[in-house]
């Protein structure tokens, strides 16, 4: 594996895979560009070594070509963003040709990997009652078909980087299989080294007290992050819509608050589990209550193992609030996946708001703040304070199958 600060990309073509899966408006205008502005220091990096890029990215979930999700409504704004000229090659398995004329300093961006069903070696258009013989042939047909697929993507480059950490916990063509193509020279981009970089000070050497927030809404959702979580953190915090069925396996009244009846026991192991490894749970203990599902709901603040029937635990309260408050101010590294409550609504954003202000606090005064996986993410960057943490993960899943301690497809590829 070789490190992009040290390659020498002189004369050399980089098949870098991007995550430009950004989201478009129906004039084909891209609504959100933070994604391609995320890989703009990889590709520069490339070009000022002396070398030429050729970019290859997915959109979307496109079943075969399609208008809709073609990369060219989007090669504008990353020639703009990357102050160079972008060429676009309309067929990514069609692309020799402008490949071979690329000169150092010149970009290429390939039409959408997905529009061919090798970039995930998953056969398309099988018949919903396929037989299983049939799904099996199906399956290995694509199998072989994406050998050529990957071989030919590595035909246009020297090298290979991948800076998508969004796919990297899928093993597809140009996120992992591509790799073994160029044994002495793949790397990651600078995006895949901060969020393993990130991680890493969370689950390998973190700086102790170490405390998770685990919010959300589903218990069986984050259950394998939170017993993975148990052999690295001291304290973990345990908010949102999940906390209700741990409540409810500990006995508790939790009128009509969200409840997965089917995960109690799991719920009793899980906090046994925390005891026998010394980790100290703390669940949100007093919650804002609700009269029903809504924004102007009637609220009270309950005991949240004794909340009245018809009520439902929306937020997490003042008194549990500032419990935890004391548990982050004291921990050197926090990890926070999940909302402590309904934060899409005002009336019960104000818990969320309230963490995300405390990990803003705590980061100043020198912790590592890692928010990482899903809402809590749009949380902190909606209520202002993604500037104000230690990093934000821009990877979804990928970083939620990191947190399980699964090993991604995608960094094994490089890593070995
Ligand atoms: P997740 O995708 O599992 O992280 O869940 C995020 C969702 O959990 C958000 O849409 C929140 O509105 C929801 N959530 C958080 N707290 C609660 C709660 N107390 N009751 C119901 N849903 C909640």
């Amino acid at each position: 594996m070789q490190n992009i600060d040290t390659y020498d990309f002189k004369g050399k073509k980089a098949i870098v895979r991007v995550d430009f899966n950004v989201p478009l408006n129906d004039k084909f205008e891209i609504t959100d560009d933070t994604r391609i502005r995320a890989a703009i220091p990889t590709l520069k990096k490339i070009l000022a070594g002396g070398g030429s890029v050729i970019i290859m990215t997915h959109l979307g979930r496109p079943d075969g070509v399609s208008e809709k999700y073609s990369l060219k409504h989007i090669t504008a704004r990353v020639s703009q963003l990357l102050g160079a000229d972008v060429k676009f090659a309309p067929d990514c398995m069609e692309a020799s040709a402008y490949a071979s004329e690329l000169k150092p300093g010149e970009a290429l961006m390939l039409e959408n990997l997905r529009f061919y069903a090798e970039e995930e070696g998953k056969p398309r258009g099988l018949a919903a009652d396929a037989s299983e013989q049939d799904k099996k042939a199906a399956k290995a047909e694509i199998k072989e078909k994406q050998k050529a697929f990957v071989k030919k993507l590595a035909s246009y480059a020297d090298c290979y980087v991948n800076d998508a950490f969004g796919t990297a916990h899928r093993a597809h063509a140009s996120t992992a299989l591509i790799a073994e193509y160029f044994p002495n020279d793949k790397m990651f981009g600078y995006v895949m080294e901060k969020e393993l970089a990130a991680i890493d000070k969370v689950l390998k050497n973190p700086v102790k007290p170490t405390t998770a927030i685990i919010g959300g809404s589903k218990v069986s959702s984050k259950i394998s992050i939170i017993e993975n979580l148990f052999d690295t953190v001291d304290n973990m915090i345990i908010g949102g819509g999940m906390v209700f069925t741990f409540m409810k396996a500990k006995g508790g009244r939790i009128g009509s608050s969200l409840c997965e009846d089917d995960q109690l026991e799991l719920a009793r192991q899980t906090m046994k589990k925390a005891q026998e490894k010394g980790v100290r749970i703390y669940l949100s203990d007093w919650v804002v209550a609700a009269d029903k599902f809504a924004n102007d709901a009637n609220t009270r603040t309950c005991n949240a193992m004794d909340i009245p029937d018809g009520w439902m635990g929306l937020d997490t309260a003042e008194k549990s609030l500032a419990e935890w408050e004391e548990v982050l101010k004291n921990s050197k590294t926090v990890l926070w996946n999940g909302p402590v409550g309904v934060f899409e609504m005002p009336e019960f954003s104000k818990g969320t708001k309230y963490i995300a202000k405390i990990l803003a606090d705590i980061t100043s005064e020198g912790a590592f703040t890692l928010v990482g996986g899903g809402d809590s993410v749009a949380a902190v960057t909606q209520m202002g304070f993604a500037d104000r943490v230690s990093y934000v993960s821009t990877g979804g899943g990928a970083m939620l199958e990191a947190l399980e301690g699964k090993e991604l497809p995608g960094v094994k590829a490089i890593r070995g």
